[in-house]
């Protein structure tokens, strides 16, 4: 077995890292941010540590393309993981609760699908499809299922905690290229393969970011809703439970860098979500605002980044990057590739 070094410790590495070590690998994660309580993340310093900052929910993209297929079996994947996870140790930060989606201006592949498909060809347990009655004004299509949601840092934190438990070492520091960690000293010896769960990559000209702002409020809201708008706006609410409050949001900017909030963006966050699901201002009628956040998405043109790259002396980098908004819901389908590709005929291991 090998000494396998986890560049990141955002959602993708802390889940490789533990999937790469249930194999019996010795397994260090360096990386530049670690999972650290929600309330003292630097909105400024660390706005490219995207996981502090996700909803984070995972969401019905019904499939329709061999890409988007692959990622419907990762999040089935992962499902079935924090299912797991939730039973065995509740304090995880993971809550299974209803999903709800709204969509105004549906595509084919929400208006054809059946609930006959969603149960037993998509694997949507609980799923149904909500008669108009049940539709805010202005919704056309509408449909429930069973899903679950994240309070990011203390899911992240849990994933930390039990990795070092396991016997984990990890090593703050920021490198200027994944090839540099070949060259640090570890006590547990040489590097065989880097795992770059970066978020980013390094340079990659394929990466962009997609900002998102959205307004964390302490009122509690009993599912995560998901409305699309007609005008390509996203209008949702992402419980985080664990004392974490609710995320309402939210937009999604391609290239977008300001890194300030905007109070009339939360403005009208808060008014779409209110005109959704009114049920969420409770007996006061009113949100209870705790803060604004900005995010960056890592988003990747074609898609994450997933393989392995051989180097010179039997040395390997697997790139796990580039997961924009969907980081915590494919996470576990990402780390078993990662460890599929880790075990794979081009492995020295
Ligand atoms: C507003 C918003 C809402 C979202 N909602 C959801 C949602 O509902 N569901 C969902 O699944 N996803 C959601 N996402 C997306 C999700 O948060 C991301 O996909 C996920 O957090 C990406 O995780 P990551 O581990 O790839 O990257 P990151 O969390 O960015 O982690 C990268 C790691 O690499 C380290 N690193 C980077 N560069 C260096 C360097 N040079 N040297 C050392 N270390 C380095 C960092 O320090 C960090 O530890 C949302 C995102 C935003 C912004």
């Amino acid at each position: 077995m090998s000494h396998i070094v986890v560049l990141g410790a955002g959602v993708i590495g802390l889940s490789s890292a533990l999937r790469v070590q249930a194999e019996g690998h010795t397994v260090t994660i360096v990386a530049r941010d670690f999972p650290t309580g929600s309330e003292t993340v630097d909105a400024q310093s660390q706005i490219n540590y995207t996981s502090p900052w996700g909803g984070a929910h995972n969401r019905l993209v019904p499939p329709t393309t061999p890409s988007e297929e692959r990622e419907h079996a990762m999040s089935l994947r992962t499902f079935d993981h924090m299912r797991a996870v939730q039973s065995r140790q509740p304090e995880a930060g993971i809550t299974f609760m209803k999903g709800i989606e709204y969509v105004e201006a549906p595509s084919e592949a929400y208006s054809a699908l059946t609930e006959d498909k969603a149960l037993k060809q998509l694997r949507m347990e609980g799923f149904r499809l909500l008669p108009s009655e049940e539709l805010p004004q202005g919704v056309t299509w509408g449909c429930e299922y069973d899903t679950w949601c994240v309070n990011p840092m203390v899911y992240c934190s849990y994933l930390l905690r039990r990795f070092a438990i396991l016997g984990g070492k990890v090593l703050k520091r920021e490198v200027r290229d994944p090839r540099e960690i070949f060259h640090l000293n570890f006590e547990a010896g040489p590097v065989d393969t880097v795992i770059n769960a970066s978020g980013n990559g390094f340079g990659d000209e394929n990466m962009f970011i997609t900002r998102g702002q959205t307004c964390l409020v302490a009122n509690a809201c009993p599912a995560t809703v998901t409305r699309q708008n007609a005008d390509g706006s996203w209008t949702f609410s992402v419980p985080r439970n664990f004392d974490g409050g609710t995320i309402i949001g939210g937009t999604k900017e391609p290239n977008n860098w300001d890194s300030k909030p905007s109070l009339e963006v939360r403005e009208t966050l808060l008014r779409k979500f209110t005109a959704t699901y009114p049920q969420i201002l409770g007996s006061e009628g009113k949100f209870t605002v705790m803060k604004d956040i900005v995010g960056r998405r890592p988003t990747r043109k074609g898609g994450m980044r997933l393989e392995a790259e051989n180097l010179d002396g039997n040395k390997r980098i697997i790139h796990a990057y580039g997961l924009g908004g969907r980081g915590y819901e494919l996470s576990w389908g990402v780390a078993d590739e990662v460890a599929r590709l880790l075990a794979g005929p081009s492995s020295s291991i």
